[in-house]
Formats: structure tokens, sequence, C-alpha cells
């Protein structure tokens, strides 16, 4: 079957090889019932210049269900954009529980920190504005963070994956989960390599090194699962 190139019309990147099955999810599934709120912060990142970046509404979904099933206090977020999986993180965990974001890019958290705000949820977050890696080397440097977190999403640069990896597993504790985002990467993880665009290569190579990682870590129960762009929900288990 011929590749979905990146000149799709209908949205960038498309995992599912048929435009009209990915509308047909978003239509009948995704969309009528998707929260107000984060409906309203999806279209307030729509002018973006990178809206394209925001969580899909149907990987949201999913981990909406893995939330309300965890009813995680303590939770971690890397890679925060304008807010979608900050705000629909904060929606659905328990009124005390804690959001430590952390996003180089305080601008686009500000797009969406009126939805949050108006949503009742911001008391939650603890948003910090910083390179994610020497974060997460502070809150390692503590040992009372150690198998803290009772749940994580990984959503920036999909370059430092592994590095994350090798750090939020200490920080979530045994039965908590790691959810990492865009793990195939608009599908281009089975392109050939010459198929693909410049501007994807990085990603791509980031992916494969992760998801090759991840399988063989037996740390952690694992499922990459092929909705958005590719959800990757891991289990730490030692
Ligand atoms: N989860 C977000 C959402 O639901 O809209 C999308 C996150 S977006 C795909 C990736 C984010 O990672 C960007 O906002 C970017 O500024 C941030 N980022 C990139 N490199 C980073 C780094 N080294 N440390 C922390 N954040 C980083
Ligand atoms: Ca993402």
């Amino acid at each position: 079957m011929e590749n979905i190139k990146d000149t799709s019309i209908y949205r960038n990147p498309v995992i599912l090889q048929s435009e009209d099955l990915t509308k047909y999810i978003l239509e009948t599934a995704v969309y009528p019932r998707e929260p107000e709120a984060l409906k309203e912060l999806r279209k307030a990142t729509e002018n973006h210049p990178w809206g394209f970046m925001a969580t899909l509404p149907e990987a949201g979904q999913l981990m909406t269900i893995l939330l309300k099933l965890l009813n995680p206090k303590k939770t971690l977020e890397v890679g925060v954009f304008t807010g979608y999986s900050l705000l629909l993180t904060a929606l659905n965990i328990p009124h005390d529980g804690k959001i430590t974001a952390i996003d180089i890019d305080r601008k686009s958290y500000e797009v969406g920190l009126p939805v949050i705000k108006k949503a009742g949820v911001e008391h939650k977050i603890d948003f910090i504005e910083s390179p994610a890696l020497p974060i997460l080397d502070n809150l390692l440097e503590d040992p009372t963070n150690e198998g803290s977190f009772d749940f994580a999403f990984i959503d920036a640069d999909k370059e430092n994956y592994v590095k994350y990896h090798e750090r939020i597993i200490k920080l979530v504790k045994v039965g908590g989960l790691l959810v990492y985002d865009n793990t195939l990467w608009g599908g281009r993880v089975a392109w050939p390599e010459e198929d693909v665009p410049q501007h994807a290569k990085s990603g791509r190579q980031a992916a494969i090194e992760f998801n090759k990682t991840i399988t063989q870590d037996s740390r952690v129960e694992f499922a990459l699962t092929s909705i958005g762009d590719g959800l990757s929900v891991c289990r730490r288990i030692v």
C-alpha cells in the first residue's frame, strides 16, 4: 500500500492508512464525547503555528480511562505545549492530585492556561519552565521522590525518550504507569528510510530506538497501541 505522505490534507501525522477511517473514529466516537474544556483548549490551539503538536483527542480518551483506573495522586508530565494532555490529566485525577509539568516553553502553556483556570484545576499543576532532563535529575537527587509518582506522561523531544525513561522508571512506583506519545511517528517507523522526509528523520530514528529499548526492558509490562500517533503504555513491575 502506498504510504500517506506528509502532504496529507486531513491532518498530520496519520497512522491509519485511511483518512476516512480516521475521520469516522473522530466524528463517531471521539468528538461527541470530548469534554467541553478540552474542546475549547483544542480550538484555542488550532491557530498556534505548531498546533499539530497537541495530543490527539482519541489518544486522550484512552489516557482518560487509564487515569480513572489508576486514580493517581502524584503525576509527571514532560512536554506540555498548550496543555491538552495537562488539562486532561488535571480533569481526571483526584481533587488533591498534583502534576509536575515540565516544558522549555512557557508561552505555549499560557495559550491554554485561561481554559485550565476556567476549568478550576490550576491548583493541581506545578509548571516548571526548563529542559526536562536536569529537573528529572534534581528530583532523583532526593531519595524520597524515588518510586513516588503514580503516573507519567512523556511527550517532549523524542530524541531524549530513552534518557527520560531511564530516569522516570525510578520516579514512578511499582504498579505505576509511564505513557509515551508519538511512538509510531506518523507511521514512518515502518517506512523505508529513503521515503522519509528530512524533517521527520530524527524523530523516526528516535522512535525506532525507543521502541527497541522499551520492548527489551523487563522492568515494565508494555503495550504499543496504534491509537493517535502511537501511544506506548508501560506499567512498572519491578
Ligand atoms: N503534550 C502536549 C499537548 O498535549 O499538547 C504536546 C507536547 S509537544 C508534542 C512537545 C513539547 O515538548 C513542546 O511544547 C516543547 O516545547 C517541549 N520540549 C521540547 N524539548 C524539550 C525539553 N528538552 N525539555 C522540556 N520540554 C521540551
Ligand atoms: Ca504528542
